[in-house]
């Protein structure tokens, strides 16, 4: 499907967001404008902004607000969905997952921190049977572009993935078994479906809170959002300046 991988420039890259306060800023920078003529199913929330940004086309796919409780559509669900309708209508050559995640100070995280992740896999899919475990973890490895790496400062880290903001006990013996830096509700999800279509994708994450600190999760999430966003956006605009004019392998 991608041409970029033959040795021809990237040139439609596809920027996964779950919520709006986080892809706001991204929009601006790019200049992006809505799509009216969307490329999704009618009726879904689904928000696609798009243009061209130096030789990118750029799209910022954002699964909008629930349409029945407003809020936006978190979680590895809305994050599959969007992931597939995006590749099927725009074959992109590369994705980036960025958005926002909780960090653990143990493993030397700090609020404001941007993160390429590793690895990822998910902490709440338990299925205790030989074989069925492993899949419900669904580890992987990212793809984690060497020369990218050497030129950006951006800290690396494996990312685990579950629906619930907070973390339960057993949420919590899985992210320690994944080895986890950083924990978030949609990476695991867009890199499972991007998988299975081969499309390559780099996760940027932004420590907004810190699971294992004393401040409670929902509150440190809310305080540091939008600070914290900015650090997302130019994390992410480094990392789209980086990729323009390459081919993958030079990544
Ligand atoms: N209270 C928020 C809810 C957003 S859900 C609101 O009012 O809008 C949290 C979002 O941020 C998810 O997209 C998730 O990927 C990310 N996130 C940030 N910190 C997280 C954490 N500690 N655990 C899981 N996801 C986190």
């Amino acid at each position: 499907m991608t041409t970029a991988g033959d040795g021809k420039p990237i040139s439609t890259i596809v920027i996964i967001i779950a919520m709006q306060t986080e892809a706001l800023p991204l929009v601006d920078k790019f200049r992006l404008t809505e799509d009216p003529d969307s490329v999704f199913p009618n009726g879904v929330p689904w928000v696609r902004f798009h243009g061209m940004y130096k030789d990118l086309q750029v799209n910022i796919i954002w699964p909008g607000k629930d349409l029945h409780l407003g809020v936006d559509s978190v979680g590895t669900i809305s994050a599959s969905l969007v992931t597939y309708a995006a590749i099927q209508a725009l074959k992109p050559d590369l994705i980036i997952n960025a958005g926002t995640a909780g960090g653990f100070k143990a493993k030397g995280a700090r609020v404001g921190d941007v993160y390429l992740a590793s690895d990822v896999a998910f902490h709440d899919r338990r299925i205790p049977i030989p074989v069925f475990d492993q899949y419900g973890i669904g580890a992987r490895q990212t793809f984690s572009p060497p020369n990218l790496l050497k030129e950006l400062i951006l800290k690396v880290g494996k990312l685990s993935t579950g629906d619930s903001l907070d973390m339960s006990p057993h949420d919590e013996t899985s992210i320690l078994a994944n080895d986890a830096t950083i924990k978030d509700m949609e990476g695991a999800a867009v890199a499972y479906v991007a998988d299975l279509l081969s499309v390559p994708v780099i996760f940027i994450k932004a420590v907004t809170d810190i699971v294992d600190g004393e401040k409670p999760t929902s509150e440190e999430f809310l305080q540091n959002l939008v600070a914290v966003t900015a650090a997302l956006g130019q994390a992410v605009s480094q990392v789209v300046d980086f990729i323009t004019g390459k081919c993958l392998g030079q990544l």
